[in-house]
């Protein structure tokens, strides 16, 4: 492995290796652009097969907050670290609070918060340590942060609408909704309201029968919810949905859910959807409500604020449809643009000297 042609390569600032053999933590911090803000990003734990392995999961996750941060408005840049280790047996309250100072020692340059493998538990553990942490329970913790993806993801399925059918009503719009977890529970709600018809599948079909229950939706077996007859097709369970089987199936005009990495591949299932003519709302633009939540905290926790912060997904979906229509590229690709071109300009705006100096005479 060559680390600084891979650090070039993805654009990183900062790799950082934090190692306490006492406590069993192994742990990398990729702090990727700092153009916007401090690096805020989760701390994932998993068991990869090697170091090399760790490596590029951290540089590919943290390179992804950059643009989701900077496409979202935050004044945030992108950060991301993983524990190497299993979650379920080598979790100890050392660990967490080596890793804490080891997050303490950067400086505020990267900002951590829950992912795959932690929980508000090890947040707490780590604020023994840090304040540069977000996603504890208390202390002004902001929460389960799913009621503001799913507010986040049912504005841009209404942007969604706007531009595929001319109106955001979602009165009368069939929605098949994958996957029966906390997301999508609560997006449920806000379509079902709308008079929305709803159709939902989860593996655990006890979870998605309850919900259709509580909010008059229609459950679907799972390997049907792709191909059903439907105006949008919501992804909320887990990622590649979208790949060379599912894609041909599709009977909807758009394609608009909170899981992360729906595109088994980018390009070419971007390219798929596109010429099928279903419209395809980038997730790491739609889902962006939950990094709201959490970049919350900093400033001190405002519910009202982030509620606002997720309606504006409908404003930044439309400008998106409009960048990919104008330059004939991807969605994902625009956003990828929009954020590249936020990042560039405020870099600009932030070279010339605006400190005051102190003159000893
Ligand atoms: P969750 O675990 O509560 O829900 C996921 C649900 O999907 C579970 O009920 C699971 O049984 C079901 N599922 C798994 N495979 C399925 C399949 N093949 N078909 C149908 N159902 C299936 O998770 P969540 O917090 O609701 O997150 C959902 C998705 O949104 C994930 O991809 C997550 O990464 C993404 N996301 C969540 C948040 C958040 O705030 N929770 C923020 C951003 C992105």
């Amino acid at each position: 492995m060559n680390f600084f042609s891979d650090l070039e390569g993805y654009g990183h600032e900062q790799l950082i290796f934090c190692s306490d053999p006492k406590s069993g933590l192994r742990a990398i911090i990729g702090i990727h652009n700092t153009v916007l803000g401090p690096a805020l990003g989760g701390t994932r734990m998993w068991a990869y097969n090697n170091d090399a392995e760790a490596i590029t999961d951290v540089l590919r996750l943290s390179r992804g907050m950059t643009y989701k941060a900077a496409v979202a408005g935050l004044n945030l840049g992108g950060g991301k670290a993983v524990i190497i280790g299993d979650s379920r047996t080598q979790k100890n309250e050392a660990l967490f609070r080596a890793y804490g100072r080891a997050v303490e020692s950067v400086g505020g340059r990267y900002i951590t918060a829950e992912d795959v493998g932690t929980t508000v538990r090890d947040m707490e553990w780590i604020r023994m340590e840090t304040e540069f942490v977000t996603g504890v329970s208390a202390l002004g913790g902001s929460g389960d942060p799913s009621p503001f993806t799913a507010y986040g993801v049912y504005n841009g399925i209404k942007a969604c609408a706007k531009k595929q059918f001319g109106t955001d009503s979602l009165a009368g719009r069939t929605v098949a909704v994958q996957g029966a977890g906390n997301v999508a529970t609560y997006l449920i709600g806000h379509l079902t309201k709308d008079g929305a018809k709803v159709y939902v599948s989860d593996i655990y079909a006890d979870k998605a029968q309850k919900i259709c229950a509580e909010y008059g939706a229609e459950f679907v077996e799972t390997d049907k919810i792709a191909s059903i007859d439907c105006d949008i097709f919501s992804p909320n369970a887990l990622g590649a949905i979208l790949n060379d089987t599912s894609i041909p199936e599709l009977k909807c005009s758009i394609v608009a859910g909170g899981a992360n990495n729906q595109l088994a591949n980018e390009k070419k299932h971007g390219e798929a959807l596109k010429a099928r003519g279903i419209l395809y709302a980038p997730d790491y633009v739609i889902n962006a409500g939950g990094l709201m939540n959490v970049a919350s905290e900093i400033d001190g926790y405002s519910k009202e604020g982030v509620l606002h912060q997720a309606e504006g997904i409908y404003d930044i979906m439309l400008r998106v449809f409009a960048m990919a229509e104008e330059r004939n590229i991807l969605n994902h690709e625009a956003s990828n643009l929009i954020a590249e071109q936020r990042i560039a300009a405020i870099a600009n705006i932030h070279s010339n000297y605006v400190g005051k100096p102190t003159i000893k005479r």
